[in-house]
């Protein structure tokens, strides 16, 4: 059976953005899911690419009217996937890839039982995750401590995912994350 909403999960600096942005360049027809979030947008983000960037009011609003698959507040933000997205992909029979958090993910398997494909991507330790988050230097001491504190949490949920990946070396993770999802598409 195919499965074609592949998500991707880990707990923050776990390194699933790297692994989708890899992703992305091989397979040209998946689309990204575009999430929608009141985070700020950062210099380098844009509209429409990374996320949809909308007030509190909007996207509180949009929660209401049921817009959203799921959504979930993470370090003082609302993210959310909506499910207009998901439709895009479905409708047209492509692959669709998400990087959202575990609950978030955990959400979209129950909505899409037949369609999703989990991957949890585990750092090698909790030591090694606070040393990437360090590096990737976007977030100050407090933000790490908090992310690795929720980290703990998350990585207890792994067990739900349909297949978990330590990711200790950034090649072979990705080769057999790509494993994975050539299984999951067949
Ligand atoms: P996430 O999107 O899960 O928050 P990132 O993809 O931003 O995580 O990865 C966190 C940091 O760790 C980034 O600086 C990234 O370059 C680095 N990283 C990811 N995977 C590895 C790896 N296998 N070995 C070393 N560094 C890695
Ligand atoms: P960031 O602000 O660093 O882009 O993302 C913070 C966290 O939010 C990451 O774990 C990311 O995967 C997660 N995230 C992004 N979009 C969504 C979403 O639509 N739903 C959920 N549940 N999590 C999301």
């Amino acid at each position: 059976m195919k499965r074609r909403l592949i998500v991707l999960s880990s707990p923050s600096g776990g390194g699933k953005s790297t692994i989708a942005r890899k992703l992305m360049k091989d397979y040209p027809d998946m689309m990204f899911s575009i999430s929608a979030t009141t985070r700020k947008r950062r210099p380098k983000e844009t509209y429409g690419i990374e996320y949809f960037f909308l007030s509190r009011e909007d996207f509180l609003r949009k929660m209401k009217n049921g817009e959203f698959v799921e959504c979930e507040k993470i370090f003082g933000n609302y993210y959310g996937t909506l499910k207009n997205e998901i439709r895009k992909a479905l409708d047209i029979g492509c692959a669709m890839l998400f990087d959202i958090d575990v609950k978030g993910a955990l959400s979209i398997k129950r909505a899409f039982p037949n369609d999703a494909l989990l991957i949890f991507i585990s750092p090698p330790s909790i030591e090694v995750l606070r040393q990437r988050l360090t590096r990737r230097g976007t977030e100050s001491e407090e933000e790490i401590n908090s992310r690795l504190q929720r980290a703990a949490e998350e990585m207890s949920l792994a067990g739900e995912f349909d297949f978990t990946v330590v990711n200790d070396d950034l090649e072979m993770t990705y080769n057999e994350i790509l494993g994975i999802v050539e299984g999951g598409m067949e």
